[in-house]
């Protein structure tokens, strides 16, 4: 990397109204940032796009503040400590936390943008989805909150994307039949040909209730849910007795407002259980996930796919590809003061 003196940063400008677009976000130069005792400073060098960042624009406390208007975007990302003040983290190692859309990142141990050192045996990119954060999400909503058993219909929305392609192929691990719903061809095509998946719903152009009475006949057992809206009220209706609905994300909303559901009764009818959770809340059990999610993937039973965009530029060019469903796969970017 050339030694830079500027630090690159985009800024949010103005809270989004419905769907976000690029001038909502400023961009700025300012001096490479010095560190105080206890500080480290990192260059980052791969920002991860995660949905959820769309709900930390809004002006509501969620499980973090809001990102403060006129303060850089904050993003999951990984980097190199260029130069510690902090024992714990020696020049050169890799860390990744909740940092922001800035070339430098100042970190401090304890501070929401806590910088946690990276296994060097662990790619960049597989730190920021399948050993991450993606990872564990869809772990922990397969096995600790669907519990997903053998011989069960799966039902998984946004499959084809980081978090629901590794809950699907989990299940589909679990010995479960499983159906990924998918905004295109192509990505239920990998989904059935590479990922291994019993069948799939393309919900831009198929029915969804009719696609359901064809492929689930006997009703879902497990709903692993990111999406939320039209799509989780038919599961609803859909759902078997006694099935489990997984409320891992709900991006229909994250940036229209909520629809009414129509078949909200068959919870009470059929004695669903609807339960949300949080990645945060199973940290403490990373270490056994990974494990899995490492093995499958050396054995090749977990395919992942990665959408790399480039170049610091292009952050928020990148960040709406998540709306769009431009995205095939894990979307990264990667920076260029490499
Ligand atoms: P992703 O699935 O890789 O990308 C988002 C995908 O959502 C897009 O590719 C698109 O796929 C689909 N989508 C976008 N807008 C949609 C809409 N209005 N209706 C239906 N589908 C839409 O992103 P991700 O990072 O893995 O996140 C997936 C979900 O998991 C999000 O809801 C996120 O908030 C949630 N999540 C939750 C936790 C947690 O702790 N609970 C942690 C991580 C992620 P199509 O082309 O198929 O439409």
């Amino acid at each position: 990397m050339k030694e830079s003196t500027i630090n690159r940063q985009w800024l949010l400008r103005e809270r989004p109204k419905g769907e976000i677009n690029t001038s909502i976000f400023e961009y700025r130069e300012t001096p490479k940032p010095t560190i105080a005792e206890q500080q480290v400073l990192v260059r980052t060098q791969w920002f991860s796009f995660d949905p959820a960042q769309r709900t930390w624009m809004e002006p509501v406390p969620t499980y973090i503040p809001p990102v403060a208007l006129g303060e850089p975007m904050r993003a999951s990302a990984l980097g190199i400590v260029e130069e510690s003040k902090h024992p714990d983290y020696a020049v050169g190692s890799r860390v990744q936390g909740l940092f922001n859309w800035a070339d430098y990142i100042v970190a401090e141990p304890g501070q929401l943008n806590a910088p946690a050192v990276v296994d060097p045996a662990i790619d960049p990119q597989s730190a920021l989805h399948l050993l991450g954060a993606t990872g564990l999400t869809a772990w922990a909503g397969i096995h600790r909150v669907g519990k997903v058993q053998a011989n069960e219909t799966v039902v998984v929305s946004a499959a084809a994307g980081a978090t629901g392609s590794i809950a699907a192929q989990l299940a589909k691990q679990s010995g479960a039949r499983v159906i990924g719903i998918a905004g295109s061809a192509e990505k239920c095509k990998w989904l059935t040909q590479t990922c291994g998946l019993d069948g799939t719903i393309n919900y831009r152009t198929e029915n969804l209730s009719k696609a359901f009475e064809k492929l689930c006949p006997d009703g879902i057992n497990v709903f692993f849910d990111n999406v939320g809206g039209t799509t989780l009220d038919a599961v609803f209706k859909h759902a078997a007795q006694r099935g489990r609905i997984v409320i891992c994300g709900q991006i229909a909303h994250y940036q229209a407002p909520p629809v009414p559901f129509v078949h909200f009764m068959q919870i009470i009818v059929k004695s669903l259980e609807v339960k949300g959770f949080l990645v945060f809340d199973y940290w403490d059990q990373a270490a056994e996930a990974y494990a899995q999610l490492s093995k499958y993937a050396r054995a090749s039973k977990i395919h992942t796919r990665y959408d790399v965009q480039r170049g610091f530029k292009n952050i928020p060019e990148t960040m709406l590809r998540l709306f769009s469903g431009k995205n095939n796969g894990k979307q990264l970017l990667e920076n260029d003061t490499l």
